[in-house]
């Protein structure tokens, strides 16, 4: 099975179209989406309508937690409260109640799905160093878990064993963001699971950045929230 993993897409409707173009080309059997579909960006009906069209597995991610219950918006950074203010008004209900309908964690197959962590799913703690990845693998049965949130892509074997995928010893695997890219290349990133081959790939591609970042300026988002996606920050 061919498996295209899709993270933080952030109400970024350019690059979640882009996204989804090179997802067809790699002719993949399913798409998981591991949360963070609205949130910074000026698209949000359009990236949740897309995401309940085109995933099969979703979890839920602190911006989605935020746009659906402000009371959560008050642990992401200042422009993160604004959007998510912003998030909540424009959201429909059929779209409000998907999200609040999503789970934050599941297991399907080889496969634990969550947002941030799988130590502890509602602290949104950042996985982003090894001492705390590594800390991780009690964390989850599968012989891989999937994350997102802090949108740098990454692999890291158990014990710290390389970056190529091998049976029988458990991966943690970051695929990045297709939305709002912060490791300075502002390329979307995603990532691709074959688990036949068992291999394991980053695809990075450019998209419509100037177009995404129009709009939100259009909308009355902050303006810096514009400009990070063309330096990938
Ligand atoms: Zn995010």
């Amino acid at each position: 099975m061919r498996i295209a993993i899709i993270s933080d897409i952030h109400s970024n409707m350019q690059a979640m179209e882009m996204a989804l173009q090179v997802i067809d080309q790699c002719r993949v059997d399913q798409v998981f989406c591991l949360g963070d579909i609205v949130g910074y960006g000026a698209n949000p009906n359009e990236c949740v309508e897309l995401v309940r069209s085109r995933c099969t597995q979703i979890v839920r991610g602190n911006h989605d937690l935020a746009a659906v219950d402000l009371s959560h918006a008050k642990h992401l950074p200042p422009h993160g409260q604004i959007a998510a203010k912003w998030t909540f008004a424009q959201l429909s209900d059929e779209n409000r109640r998907f999200l609040a309908w999503l789970p934050f964690r599941r297991v399907i197959d080889d496969c634990t799905l969550v947002h941030a962590n799988p130590g502890n799913v509602l602290s949104w703690a950042y996985v982003n160093s090894l001492e705390i990845a590594v800390c991780q693998f009690p964390h989850f049965t599968t012989p891989l878990c999937l994350i997102g949130h802090t949108h740098v892509p990454s692999v890291c074997g158990e014990n710290l064993h390389g970056s190529t995928l091998v049976k029988g010893m458990k991966f943690l695997i970051n695929v990045g963001s297709v939305g709002q890219p912060r490791d300075g290349n502002p390329q979307l990133s995603f990532g691709l699971l074959d688990t036949n081959e068992w291999t394991y790939e980053n695809i990075r591609t450019e998209y419509d950045v100037d177009g995404a970042a129009e709009a939100i300026v259009a909308a009355g988002l902050p303006r810096s929230l514009a400009l990070r996606l063309s330096q990938g920050t």
